[in-house]
C-alpha cells in the first residue's frame, strides 16, 4: 500500500525537521567548516541584521562596521532610498536578460554615463567582470583602432595590484598567494612599479593597448600615488596612443570624497571600471563606463552576461547614482576624512607607525609589537568593531559614508584602547 500523498505546511516542516530553529554563533560557524570552502578566514562573528553603520549578531551584539564589505556599502545597510527602489523593482520586474530591452537600462546608462563624464556603459556583475570586460574591450581596440598585429596586444598592469579572482586577472597579480596554484597563466601583462612613471614609459610600446591601474591601490593597504602620477599616466596614455584604464572598483563612488578617485588630479580616463557600491549593498552590479570610440568595437554577440544590465540592477544602480549626484556622500566622505586622518594622526608613534588616508578610507600599519593585523581585528571586534586586515600588520578603514562624525570618534576610541592595551 502506497502512503497517501501529503503536502506539509510550515508547522509540518518545523515538526518534522531535526535541525532547531536556529543556531547559535559559534554553532553556525562550526557548521561552515565541513560545507563551506575555505577561501575566507572571516572574523569570528555571524551577521544576522543590519542597518546604516551597524550590524547585529545571532545574539543581538551591534557592531560598527568599518569595513562597509571592502566599500560595497558606501550608502551603509540598507539605505531607505536603494532598498525602497530595489522593492519597486521586485515587484515590476527582476531579469528580461539582454535578448530584449528592458525599461530601467536606458535611464541607468544615461545617468552613470553623466556621473562619470564619459560616453558610454557595458553593464556586468562583479568587479572581476569589470576588469575582464575592460581587457577585452582595449584588446580589440588595439587590433581594430591602433593597429596593433594580431594577438600581439599587451596590457601595463602595476606592482602590488588588485583587479580580482579569474584565471587572467591572477595572471597578472604580483601576489603569490593569490597566483601559487593557479596556472598557467594568460599572457600579455606587463608589470612595473606603482607610482613610477619612468618604470611605465619604458615598459609601453607600439603592442601596447591600455594601461590598466588603481588611482588609489585598496587591497595593498590603501596606496595612493603621489600628486602628478595620474596626470602622468593620462599623458602618457595620450601621447604613445594607448588606454588608460582606472579600476574604480573600490575607489569610485564617493569613498575618497569625490565621485571618482581620478578627479583628485582632474584626470579622465578612457575607461573608467566601478563595481562594488554600484550595487548599492543589494544586488552585484558593475560596469565598465568608457568613451564611444572605445567601447564602441563591442558588435552584437561579442561579449555579453546573462545578469549584466537586469532591470533590479540597473533599479538599484540609478538609485545609487541619483545619490551621488546629490554631492552629500562626497562631501561627508571629505569631511569626514578630516576627522579620520586626524584620530590616526594622533595615534603615530602610540602603536600606530603609520598610515595613509584618503577621504574615508585609510590603511593602518600596526606597530608588529602591538599584534598583528589580525589581532587587532580581533581585540576591536571585541570592542564592537569591525574591521579588516591586510598584508601582516596592516589595517583598513573603510565605514559607511553614512556614519557620523561620533560614531567615528567611537571606532579611532577603541582603536586607541586596543593599542593601549597591547602595550
Ligand atoms: C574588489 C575589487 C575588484 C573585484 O571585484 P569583485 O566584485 O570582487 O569581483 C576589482 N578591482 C578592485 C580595485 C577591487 O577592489
Amino acid at each position: 500500500m502506497t502512503a497517501p500523498v501529503r503536502t506539509q505546511d510550515s508547522t509540518d516542516v518545523r515538526a518534522s525537521s531535526s535541525a532547531p530553529l536556529s543556531r547559535s554563533s559559534a554553532e553556525l560557524i562550526r557548521a561552515e567548516e565541513p560545507v563551506l570552502a575555505h577561501n575566507y578566514h572571516p572574523l569570528p562573528v555571524v551577521v544576522a541584521r543590519a542597518g546604516g553603520a551597524w550590524v547585529e549578531d545571532v545574539e543581538g551584539r551591534r557592531y560598527l562596521d568599518m569595513l562597509a564589505g571592502y566599500s560595497a556599502l558606501n550608502f551603509g545597510h540598507r539605505h531607505p532610498a536603494l532598498i525602497e527602489a530595489a522593492h519597486r523593482q521586485l515587484d515590476l520586474l527582476t531579469l528580461t536578460s539582454r535578448a530584449f530591452h528592458n525599461d530601467r537600462l536606458a535611464g541607468f546608462a544615461e545617468g552613470l554615463a553623466a556621473l562619470t563624464g564619459l560616453d558610454m556603459v557595458l553593464p556586468m556583475n562583479t568587479g572581476a567582470e569589470a576588469v575582464e570586460s575592460a581587457v577585452k574591450v582595449a584588446r580589440k581596440w588595439a587590433y581594430e583602432v591602433k593597429g596593433v598585429p594580431a594577438d600581439r596586444a599587451t596590457v601595463v598592469v602595476a606592482d602590488g595590484n588588485f583587479h580580482g579572482r579569474t584565471t587572467t586577472i591572477v595572471s597578472f597579480s604580483t601576489d603569490p598567494v593569490a597566483r601559487t596554484g593557479f596556472g598557467p597563466f594568460t599572457p600579455g601583462f606587463r608589470v612595473v612599479p606603482y607610482n613610477d612613471l619612468a618604470a611605465l614609459e619604458a615598459a609601453v610600446d607600439d603592442t601596447t593597448a591600455a594601461v590598466l591601474i588603481e588611482p588609489v591601490q585598496g587591497e595593498a593597504g590603501v596606496i595612493i600615488p603621489d600628486e602628478g602620477y595620474l596626470t602622468g599616466v593620462r599623458e602618457l596614455t595620450a601621447r604613445t596612443g594607448c588606454l588608460f584604464i582606472a579600476d574604480e572598483i573600490q575607489s569610485g563612488l564617493g569613498r575618497t570624497g569625490r565621485t571618482l578617485a581620478v578627479e583628485h588630479e582632474r584626470v579622465l580616463p578612457d575607461l573608467v571600471l566601478l563595481g562594488k557600491a554600484l550595487g548599492g549593498g543589494i544586488v552585484p552590479v558593475s560596469a565598465v563606463v568608457g568613451r564611444r570610440e572605445v567601447l564602441g568595437v563591442l558588435r552584437p554577440g561579442e561579449h555579453g552576461s546573462t545578469f549584466g544590465g537586469n532591470p533590479l540592477a540597473a533599479a538599484v544602480g540609478s538609485a545609487v547614482v541619483e545619490l551621488l549626484e546629490t554631492g552629500e556622500f562626497q562631501r561627508r566622505a571629505a569631511d569626514l576624512g578630516v576627522i579620520l586622518s586626524d584620530g590616526l594622526a594622533a595615534l603615530l608613534g602610540r602603536g600606530v607607525v603609520g598610515f595613509r588616508a584618503r577621504g574615508l578610507w585609510a590603511g593602518v600599519d600596526i606597530d608588529p609589537a602591538f599584534g598583528t593585523g589580525r589581532a587587532i581585528s580581533e581585540r576591536l571586534m571585541a570592542e564592537g568593531i569591525l574591521v579588516k586586515d591586510t598584508h601582516g600588520s596592516t589595517i583598513r578603514l573603510a565605514p559607511p559614508l553614512t556614519i557620523t562624525g561620533e560614531e567615528l570618534r567611537s571606532a579611532l576610541g577603541a582603536l586607541e584602547k586596543v593599542l593601549t592595551q597591547g602595550m
